[in-house]
């Protein structure tokens, strides 16, 4: 991909424009999760948008050569489109490149990571609804990615933060049963942490250093560490059975 830096690209998008129909235009914040198929000579794109949500918006004529900013509507890439609503599909007509994540790129690791949130997003999360803190958390979750902070950590605390949103995180504080507090450690059950008088016959999960950081203000940890790493790493795919459980 080429550097793109903050620059406006324009589509090959040529429309009549009726004088009432002004409103059909938009402009959206937002992030290219995935690059679909060419349909009748147009590129789907699936966006993740402020206010729209999770959007396919076509490419007019990228088929036919007249494409020619690949770079700017590349996955991960951040930007201001400008949208047109026709009767069947909505196409980007402008792209304003806000961010390409230039140097998470160079990271394979993270961009990995990155990757396996775009699936995520792509699976869990409903077209045309709008989730707007969840996609403010994900431009943070990629920031700290790029800053090179451990993707596992990150990643988990993504999780989590997400889970937090649609009120299915677990608390790190106090037992889902009794009501105790947990004090750093609980063991997983039903979608939530357990205290040893209540769940005491299963795997406990030691979360102390991770619940600091997930309960912390930014995706930027004060410290990482391996310990962390290890309970970032248990914690994570419990974190993700909490979302398959509740789609
Ligand atoms: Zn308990």
């Amino acid at each position: 991909m080429e550097r793109f830096g903050k620059r406006t690209e324009k589509t090959g998008l040529r429309v009549e424009i009726p004088e009432e129909s002004g409103q059909r235009f938009v402009k959206r914040a937002g992030v290219v999760l995935k690059r679909g198929s060419y349909m009748e000579g147009d590129l789907a794109l699936l966006l993740f948008l402020k206010t729209s949500g999770v959007t396919w918006c076509y490419v007019p004529g990228a088929a036919k050569g007249s494409f020619r900013f690949g770079g700017a509507l590349e996955p991960l890439v951040w930007g201001r489109y400008q949208l047109y609503q026709s009767k069947r599909r909505v196409y980007v007509r402008e792209v304003e490149v806000t961010d390409d994540f230039w140097e998470l790129r160079k990271l394979p690791k993270a961009v990995f990571m990155a990757a396996r949130w775009i699936r995520l997003l792509a699976e869990n999360l409903i077209l045309g609804y709008p989730y707007d803190s969840l996609l403010t958390k994900f431009y943070w979750a990629m920031k700290a990615l790029e800053k090179g902070v451990e993707p596992d950590i990150v990643s988990a605390r993504f999780l989590w933060c997400w889970l937090l949103d649609w009120g299915i995180a677990p608390d790190f504080k106090l037992c889902s049963t009794c009501g105790r507090p947990l004090n750093g450690s609980g063991t997983w059950f039903d979608g939530s942490f357990n205290c040893q008088a209540c769940a005491s016959s299963r795997q406990r999960l030691e979360f102390d250093l991770f619940a600091k950081y997930a309960l912390s203000n930014s995706f930027i940890p004060n410290t990482e560490n391996a310990e962390m790493l290890k309970q970032a790493r248990a914690l994570f795919p419990f974190f993700v059975k909490n979302l398959d459980e509740n789609r």
